[in-house]
């Protein structure tokens, strides 16, 4: 399972808006966008004015980078997303939303995407009673996704908890705290998914 292992903070850098990678840090004063918001690299400095293709190239490698997926499989995505019913950039969202790494994160059992990423991938977590490493499964309606049982587990996601409790769980998810159990009520629907994200450009993008 590839993923990113490069500077995070760069990547909010060159898309020029917080991506929210590093958990905690991202909340505070060392955030690194509220010190150097400009693109990285010599000329970082000059925004230079993009292309209609410019734009819509930024607006899905944003979204990318925002959920660490790498190309392959994000286009993967994509092509499920336009052969379900509905809009394909709603449906996408609500699949990138529903992905267990993300889950995790939401619901605060991790400070970031990343750390849910290894939070699952260590076997730290189960859906309805069984264990899943695998961070893109997909939840539905209706699953109970839970820390396991052991101390280990627990103890971690207690610490992560702790990190992330000023952060507010969407609608969608049934958090309890005390028992480290996050139930998915509904799927997220567009209005859930808050990040500024025009979905469309993302659609025009691969429709090309
Ligand atoms: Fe992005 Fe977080 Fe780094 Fe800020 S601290 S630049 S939000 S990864």
């Amino acid at each position: 399972m590839a993923r990113y292992r490069g500077p995070a903070c760069k990547l909010c850098r060159r898309e020029g808006q917080k991506l929210f990678l590093k958990g905690f840090k991202c909340y505070t004063a060392k955030c690194t966008m509220d010190k150097r918001n400009f693109a990285p690299g010599m000329h970082g400095r000059r925004r230079a004015k993009l292309s209609p293709y410019g734009e819509q190239l930024r607006e899905k490698q944003k979204v990318r980078r925002m959920y660490g997926i790498l190309e392959k499989q994000f286009r993967l995505l994509f092509e499920k997303a336009s052969q379900k019913k509905g809009k394909t950039g709603d449906v996408l969202l609500q699949m990138l939303e529903t992905r267990l790494d993300n889950v995790v994160y939401r619901a605060g059992l991790a400070p970031a995407r990343t750390t849910a990423r290894m939070f699952v991938v260590h076997n730290h977590v189960t859906v309805n009673g069984r264990r899943v490493n695998v961070p893109s499964f997909q939840v539905r309606s209706g699953d109970v996704v839970a820390v396991k049982e052991s101390d280990k587990s627990r103890k971690l996601a207690a610490e992560h908890l702790k990190m992330t409790e000023s952060r507010i769980v969407p609608r969608w998810i049934d958090l309890d705290r005390e028992k480290f159990i996050a139930k998915i009520t509904d799927i997220p629907s567009r209005e859930d998914i808050e990040a500024p994200i025009n979905e469309q450009l993302i659609v025009e993008l691969y429709s090309k």
